[in-house]
């Protein structure tokens, strides 16, 4: 389907994802840019409010008694706005000139001694010493009550995920193990300009994601995505880290580190990662190109070949979402570098589609695809619930099914060894609802169920895990 017929604004949940990490490092992420420096990107999808009234107070640097007794949990509710607090230097002088709705609301509650919404990890500042000092004493009772949660959650509770029932009769219909080639991991904290986002813990616990793929017998492994500003790398790792832990062989993280300001691919900073991390990703993405802070990132561009040549010496498999206009310039990349391993979604939307499924296959035996979200796009891009996705499931079950059996079906069975089923789930908090998953796993059954019987396993799981093997 080409992306006219899709909802506007909607390319997949990846350009979502992306957006997400671009609120991130406007908000929290940016190294002295969160107030100081316009965003990265004009066209960034973030509102800018009108300059909200300055507080006439709060601007003095004098410790006040509540800092300075060390106690950090100044009540911001019951101070006075007229007694001066020191922020440590994080704010401007006037809240308007951030660019940021929610840093400036930050700074106006702040200065206005009113409740402030600070972000879920003070570890988020950590390009801003003063804001990082400044968050950590604000929010000392919120970071005990994580800290306590962390210890009571040290050990894995066991997952108990059911055998799926099923809710349609479609015949023939596939029944073994599955593999997601395509998952979204939930946020590190609240994003402010999409509050749909959820966090991960908060809205989502780990625990319950890695839950979804521990049945062997239904999804038993993953390609999670994720997809963070740099600065955010640590937050990442180490959840990444505990559910390897926890829950060992259940997913395969792959990881997308993005830099702000300037051109976002910086391949020092992501090999630095990885040495630091070793084994631990099996990916690299996903790379959605088509996103606005990927504008002037051509995908065989320097950074961008070091980057490949860096995720090939640390075994990873890189995913990428292309624009129309990088034809060549992706051709040239499955070229030169044969022996890293391309995996690709969503060009069915690329005008050059024809090519891709006419040719690639053939001439790049290091590229591989994904067919993922766009078997059930008509029913998840307009869900904004999981009663409204059901009911869009159920209504538009048989006709979803026969347009992507005759869609896909002769372009999987002619290339078996070379398409991995996926989801592409994590908009909203209830994509890791388990009921919702068991309409994706359902439909991907009854999928995969049409495809000759040579191609199904394949389809299903062998050829994901088969890239592990590979790269
Ligand atoms: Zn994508």
């Amino acid at each position: 389907m080409n992306q006219k017929a899709m909802p506007a604004g909607r390319h997949g949940f990846s350009q979502f994802i992306l957006i997400v990490i671009v609120g991130a490092v406007l908000v929290f992420g940016g190294v002295g840019f969160w107030y100081y420096q316009k965003p990265a990107n004009q066209q960034l999808p973030v509102p800018q409010t009108e300059a909200l009234p300055t507080s006439s107070s709060g601007e003095a640097v004098s410790a006040s008694t509540e800092q300075s007794n060390q106690s950090g949990q100044t009540n911001q509710k019951t101070t006075s706005k007229t007694s001066a607090r020191d922020d440590l230097g994080c704010f401007p002088p006037s809240c308007s000139v951030i660019p940021d709705p929610q840093g400036k609301q930050i700074c106006l509650d702040w200065k206005a001694n009113k409740s402030v919404t600070w972000p879920s990890s003070c570890g988020y500042f950590s390009g801003q010493p003063a804001c990082q000092k400044l968050c950590e004493a604000e929010t000392k009772t919120a970071t005990q009550d994580t800290d306590s949660q962390t210890v009571s959650t040290s050990t894995a509770v066991p997952c108990n995920l059911a055998p799926l029932q099923r809710q349609f009769s479609n015949t023939p219909y596939y029944s073994g193990p599955l593999f997601d080639a395509h998952f979204h991991m939930p946020q590190m904290f609240k994003i402010p300009n999409n509050p749909d986002a959820p966090v991960i813990d908060e809205d989502v616990p780990r625990r319950d994601v890695a839950c979804l793929f521990s049945n062997k017998d239904r999804i038993k492994n993953v390609f999670a995505f994720y997809g963070i500003p740099i600065n955010l790398k640590d937050q990442a790792v180490v959840i990444a880290q505990d559910i390897e832990k926890k829950y060992p062989g259940t997913m395969s993280p792959f990881i997308e580190l993005v830099t702000f300001p300037g051109y976002p691919v910086v391949p020092s900073s992501i090999n630095a990662v990885l040495i630091a991390n070793q084994g631990l990703f099996k990916g690299y993405g996903e790379l959605s190109l088509y996103l606005p802070h990927y504008n002037g990132v051509d995908s065989n561009d320097p950074a961008m070949r070091e980057l490949y040549t860096i995720a090939q010496k640390n075994h990873l498999i890189v995913m990428v979402h292309l624009t129309a206009s990088q034809q060549q310039s992706f051709e040239k990349v499955l070229q030169d570098f044969p022996n890293t391993i391309f995996l690709l979604h969503a060009a069915e939307d690329l005008p050059w589609a024809s090519t891709v499924f006419g040719t690639y296959f053939d001439k790049y035996p290091n590229f591989y695809y994904s067919v993922d979200i766009d078997l059930v796009k008509d029913a998840v891009f307009p869900a904004t619930t999981k009663a409204d996705f059901i009911a869009r499931m159920k209504q538009n079950w048989q006709t979803m099914l026969n347009a992507k059996v005759a869609e896909w079906k002769s372009k999987i069975e002619k290339y078996p060894n070379r398409f991995l089923w996926g989801t592409d789930r994590g908009h909203y908090a209830w994509h890791y609802d388990p009921e919702v998953e068991a309409y994706f796993e359902e439909f991907g059954r009854a999928f995969i169920g049409q495809l000759d019987s040579a191609a199904q396993e394949k389809y299903a799981h062998k050829n994901a895990e088969s890239l592990l093997q590979k790269r």
